[in-house]
């Protein structure tokens, strides 16, 4: 099938990139062109895990081509968009990148193609975006949702063998042809469930907001533990074995980020609103995670009193492992609170730094405040407590000896419980964590 995927971000390049993997003819178009010549000298511009293998291998088989035009919309069968859907300052979601590019489709499409809109968008999007390309062309045209579910950092996996796919129609010939394009991937039996657009919408936040209150719920439960001095570790085995409950998603840590939680939680909270309810759950699970993202800070200053003059290393700034994502980590609430209370911070992540750095030199007084390294133990260096804040593979089995030696001070802020209690002690460690209980 030919398709046109409008957008190279983490959801449009993996979608295109495994689409012509699969056998498809897939143009992917985007308006930064310095990201579409990234991708013409088969480079990824963003780290994802064997996403640049893949994106050479269909570049030189011809089945995958980059441009910022929208020339290939003519021939394309469906057309997926796939472009950023942003918090606004109420809390509802951007639609003007979407708006954007359906104009384009709209200008360029031919007869009887599919709109597939594969960005996360509120219930009612589909309406609106079919009414704004109908006032734009002559053209017959069809509307799908199809909610994109797969995490960075495992994206291509993800998408190459979803749990499922959800697919909103609101005709046979798209639900058709949407069954053929993603056969191949659900051949060991994973559902296509079919549904209205608005179900199909909803779906989607639904699914992120259950997420994101499980993270809610168990940090909350691990702050409890630490007051009455249970462990969350045994707590989290004791519940997650129940399979009602299921054992994913129920680590602690300092607060979800990244590009979807924090601004789907808040689209959702919004379009409650509009339909004149609020959503109690759903408030709580952002007000327990604002407070969650300040959680070590709180620790860090109740064992310093004051923190003026110190130096904190962070390992891993991303907000979580295997992405080079920065958006809404803890990270940078936990920089701004250190640096405000007269602190600096130096940091390390394997791959987050480069857009760590550009943000932080972008924020007044942060630039100042933090210092990035290119080696985890350097960054320790005259510093006055390590701070965990990725789950990175590299930081769970470091050599305890070499950052005694490096720090201060030999204190450990674990904010995602990477470690052994036990080991760190023994080590000669003050430790703070999650939830942990820690007896000396
Ligand atoms: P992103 O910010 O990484 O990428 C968006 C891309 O769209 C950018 O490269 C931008 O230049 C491009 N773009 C903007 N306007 C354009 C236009 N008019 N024409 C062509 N290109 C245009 O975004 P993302 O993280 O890939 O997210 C995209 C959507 O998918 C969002 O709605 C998001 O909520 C959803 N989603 C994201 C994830 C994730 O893990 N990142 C997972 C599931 C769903």
């Amino acid at each position: 099938m030919k398709v046109s995927v409008i957008g190279t971000g983490y959801v449009g390049l993996v979608s295109g990139t495994c689409f012509a993997e699969i056998g498809h003819d897939v143009t992917c178009i985007d308006i930064d062109p310095k990201k579409i010549q990234i991708l013409e000298d088969g480079k990824s511009p963003i780290y994802e895990p064997g996403l640049e293998e893949l994106l050479q291998r269909n570049i030189k088989s011809n089945r995958l081509k980059f441009s910022t035009s929208y020339d290939s919309v003519k021939t394309a069968k469906s057309i997926f968009l796939a472009v950023g859907t942003p918090s606004s300052d109420d809390g509802s979601a951007n639609l003007n990148y979407l708006k954007d590019a359906a104009l384009c489709v709209a200008k360029e499409m031919s007869d009887g193609a599919i709109i597939v809109i594969k960005s996360t968008v509120p219930v009612g999007t589909c309406e609106m975006i079919r009414d704004l390309v109908s006032k734009n062309t002559d053209k017959k045209f069809h509307i799908v949702n199809n909610p994109e579910f797969l995490k960075e950092g495992t994206a291509v996996d993800d998408f190459m063998r979803p749990d499922r796919v959800v697919i909103g129609h609101s005709d046979q010939f798209a639900a058709d042809a949407m069954s053929e394009l993603y056969a191949p991937l659900v051949r060991q039996g994973n559902p296509i469930y079919m549904m209205s657009n608005l179900s199909a919408e909803m779906t989607k936040y639904a699914a992120n907001c259950f997420l994101a209150t499980k993270i809610s719920f168990i940090n909350e439960i691990a702050k409890l533990c630490d007051l009455a001095g249970a462990d969350i570790n045994e707590v989290r085995e004791g519940i997650g074995s129940d399979r009602r409950i299921g054992s994913h998603f129920l680590y602690p840590g300092p607060g979800y980020g990244g590009s979807c939680f924090p601004k789907d939680v808040k689209a959702l909270m919004y379009t409650a609103k509009e339909n004149g309810m609020t959503l109690k759950v759903v408030e709580a699970t952002e007000e327990v995670n604002e407070e969650q993202k300040k959680r070590m800070f709180e620790k860090i200053m109740s064992y310093y009193g004051d923190v003026k003059g110190k130096t904190f290393t962070f390992w891993g700034v991303a907000f979580k492992a295997n992405t080079d994502d920065i958006r809404e980590t803890s990270a940078i609430t936990m920089a701004k609170e250190l640096v405000a209370a007269g602190a600096k911070v130096n940091y390390y992540d394997p791959e987050a730094s480069d857009n760590f750095e550009k943000l932080m030199s972008s924020l007044e007084g942060m630039s100042e405040g933090t210092k990035r390294f290119d080696n985890k133990y350097d960054a320790l260096t005259n510093s006055d407590g390590l701070v965990t804040m990725t789950e990175w593979r590299e930081f769970t089995s470091p050599d305890f000896e070499e950052i005694k030696t490096r720090l201060n001070k030999a204190v450990i802020f674990d904010s995602r419980n990477l470690y052994k209690t036990e080991k760190v002690l023994e080590s000669g460690f003050d430790y703070f964590a999650i939830g942990k209980r820690i007896s000396r």
